[in-house]
């Protein structure tokens, strides 16, 4: 049976450093405070917000929500976030997505002022990781599956990594951030050809598909390490990841559940991003 790779005690980890941070800028007069900004009342946006809250009074962040009409146009939310840019009195900002159709998200990404951008939307923030510097806002989920590992003691360098997953949130810049842990990197997409001999060779495997129990057994071997950042239901409703844990978890080194896995760590980062931003600003 596979060590599991759970992600409680890594976003536990993470969130006592935050309170100890929150404990000294508190003492200087700085009161870290995240700004939210949602349009309309998507009811996934108010669980992960509400959930947001509670992490927050937690551990001492100030929330201040902005709630908006599904209606506003891109320009409104533009002018929205200029004047909470310039709010000395929020730290950060996260806009919740996905932004309506009607809203043109690059606009919306080149409008947050990099200093306040907790969610790493702006392309500067992007840019920066792919110079190989991983010391300003990261992505959530990306930084999260590589928290897991380091918690673990999984030293990456010379191993061979395969992502399976080419997008900007996750697959590029976790290559980034694994190749600056000298690991080798591979990415992986809908167009590869004979996936399971590239992951079967692998000594770590990133999956991110959002196809529920897509991988089995033939795409791994004894010694996987599975990062498994997919979430989506199966056949019977229930939340599941890419790999089908049952079938694998038996035939592998270590997995990440899901859930209690990549995804119970991202909301403790994004409020590590929060006091980062309150340090910076
Ligand atoms: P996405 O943009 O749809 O990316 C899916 C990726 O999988 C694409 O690169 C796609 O290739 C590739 N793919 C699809 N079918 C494939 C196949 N048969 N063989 C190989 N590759 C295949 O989705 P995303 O936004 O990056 O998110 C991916 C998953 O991560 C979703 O399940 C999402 O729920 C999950 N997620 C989890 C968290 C968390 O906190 N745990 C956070 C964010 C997202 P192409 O590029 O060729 O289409």
């Amino acid at each position: 049976m596979a060590e599991i790779l759970r992600g409680k005690d890594v976003a536990q980890e993470i969130k006592d450093n935050i309170l100890s941070d929150v404990e000294v800028l508190k003492k200087e007069g700085k009161e870290p405070t995240l700004g939210m900004v949602r349009l309309g009342s998507n009811p996934d946006d108010i669980s992960y917000e509400k959930s947001i809250i509670r992490n927050c009074e937690k551990l001492g962040i100030n929330t201040k929500v902005f709630e908006n009409s599904l209606e506003m146009t891109t320009e409104e939310l533009e002018d929205l976030l200029k004047k909470l840019n310039e709010d000395k009195n929020i730290s950060g900002i996260l806009v919740f997505r996905p932004l309506p159709k009607h809203i043109d998200e690059a606009r919306i990404r080149e409008a947050i002022s990099p200093k306040k951008d907790i969610d790493c939307m702006h392309p500067l923030n992007l840019a920066r990781i792919f110079e190989g510097n991983m010391d300003g806002f990261l992505p959530c989920t990306p930084k999260s599956a590589m928290e897991i590992l380091a918690f673990n003691k999984v030293d990456l360098e010379g191993k061979n990594v395969v992502i399976v997953n080419r997008s900007m949130v996750l697959g590029k810049p976790l290559a980034m951030m694994m190749l600056n842990e000298n690991a080798t990197v591979t990415i992986c997409h809908s167009r590869t050809k004979d996936l399971p001999s590239i992951t079967k060779a692998a000594d770590v495997v990133v999956t991110a598909l959002g196809r529920a129990k897509f991988f089995d057994e033939k795409y791994f071997n004894e010694d996987s390490i599975c990062i498994d950042v997919g979430v989506s239901l199966d056949d019977d409703g229930k939340l599941s990841g890419d790999i089908d844990y049952d079938q694998v978890a038996e035939k592998v080194k270590m997995i990440t559940p899901v859930p209690g896995g990549v995804g119970s760590v991202t909301t403790s980062l994004l409020l590590g991003q929060v006091v980062k931003a309150c340090k910076m600003n």
